[in-house]
């Protein structure tokens, strides 16, 4: 096999190994594990804050509960003392009586509190059930994406060494000035090796004379394109 043959076949190696680190880095696991990560994120600060809330909820009534049996217990002495005076006139009596009144009035709506309270909790709570389930949902699809992503760079990092090794072995059998040259080229455009079709470059569809379109054919030296200076590769079909 002519150097050329050789050359023309190391550079499909080398796009080939380009195209699988690539592809490394642009996994859609990844791209989607982030984002995935970012949204469970999102989601335990708001459960974080629903948990402030319900606590700060929760030593309200507890506040408001006391405040109902104080009331109450001042209640029963209230009316404990109201059968045991001697009522002497109407205003001591009416005293009495609305003194009783403001006492259940203030009951009746410290009980009201206590509900919408519990109501609103109520409502926390659910909100904290639907957030803990959606944070279960993400890590699961996280941990099923996981999956995926570390079989598919397992495979790709595979790949990348088994190229990166034929690689080595492609360059060990050209001649050295050779694949210098080829190297140099690499190095300098990211397309080294154009292959010759209808009679042209198919980097740069520049139309070759014949004496090149010959010389292709037989000769294993390294012919530059004139126009775009790819390494030119005549194929045989
Ligand atoms: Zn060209």
């Amino acid at each position: 096999m002519r150097d050329i043959d050789l050359i023309y076949q190391l550079d499909i190696l080398y796009h080939e190994l380009d195209s699988k680190e690539k592809e490394l880095q642009h996994i859609k696991e990844r791209v989607e594990i982030i984002k995935r990560n970012e949204e469970k994120l999102r989601y335990q600060l708001e459960l974080d804050n629903l948990y402030k809330i319900i606590g700060k909820k929760h030593l309200e009534q507890r506040k408001k509960e006391a405040q109902l049996n104080d009331l109450k217990y001042k209640l029963v002495n209230l009316k404990d003392s109201y059968e045991k005076a001697i009522i002497k006139d109407n205003k001591q009596y009416e005293h009495f009586i609305s003194s009783i009144e403001d006492l259940e009035e203030k009951i009746d709506t410290t009980e009201l509190e206590i509900i919408d309270f519990m109501v609103n909790q109520d409502k926390v709570n659910n909100l904290i059930d639907k957030t803990k389930s959606k944070i279960d949902e993400i890590s699961r699809e996280i941990s099923d994406l996981m999956k995926n992503y570390d079989s598919k760079t397992i495979n790709l990092e595979k790949e990348i060494d088994e190229l990166i090794n034929s690689i080595l072995m492609q360059r060990n059998n050209i001649s050295v000035e050779k694949l210098n040259k080829y190297e140099r080229i690499r190095n300098k455009k990211k397309k080294a090796v154009a292959i010759v079709s209808n009679r042209a470059c198919s980097s740069c569809g520049m139309i070759l004379p014949t004496s090149y379109y010959d010389l292709l054919q037989k000769n294993d030296d390294i012919i530059l394109c004139e126009n775009c200076g790819c390494i030119l590769y005549y194929k045989k079909e």
